[in-house]
């Protein structure tokens, strides 16, 4: 079984999970205690009502990402959480709006190739220094 993701735990808090992956997230909640204690400071964290992934999804109402955030998804230059919640979003809720909406973006993004290269190329510039190593 795949490692349950944070993202995963908030659509589980989120309600947002089918039966089956409820039971799974359940499962590996009774078998390990770091992802019981990370499923403890994500409630603790919405309690607050922090600006945590699942409670801006909550605010803007939204399950689905923008256009614009699908395509910095395609980029890969979007927050480490957002990134997990959009994978999550399409490979495991499979949207099929989403979905659609992505192909459309990468069929875009293939045609402006020259200009996605200077883009990504200035997000890395602008925030080098600022990159966290990958998980
Ligand atoms: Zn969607």
């Amino acid at each position: 079984m795949p490692p349950i993701t944070r993202a995963q735990l908030i659509a589980y808090l989120d309600d947002a999970l089918t039966d089956a992956e409820t039971a799974q997230v359940e499962q590996a909640l009774r078998e390990s205690e770091p992802l019981r204690r990370t499923l403890r400071t994500l409630i603790q964290e919405r309690d607050r009502g922090e600006h945590s992934i699942g409670a801006i999804w909550r605010r803007e109402r939204l399950s689905c990402p923008s256009r614009e955030q699908l395509g910095s998804f395609l980029l890969q230059v979007l927050d480490a959480d957002l990134a997990d919640y959009i994978d999550f979003h399409i490979q495991t809720v499979a949207c099929p709006y989403c979905q659609a909406n992505l192909a459309d973006l990468q069929a875009l993004q293939k045609e402006s190739a020259p200009q996605v290269q200077k883009r990504r190329q200035r997000f890395f510039e602008s925030s080098a220094g600022l990159l966290r190593p990958n998980r």
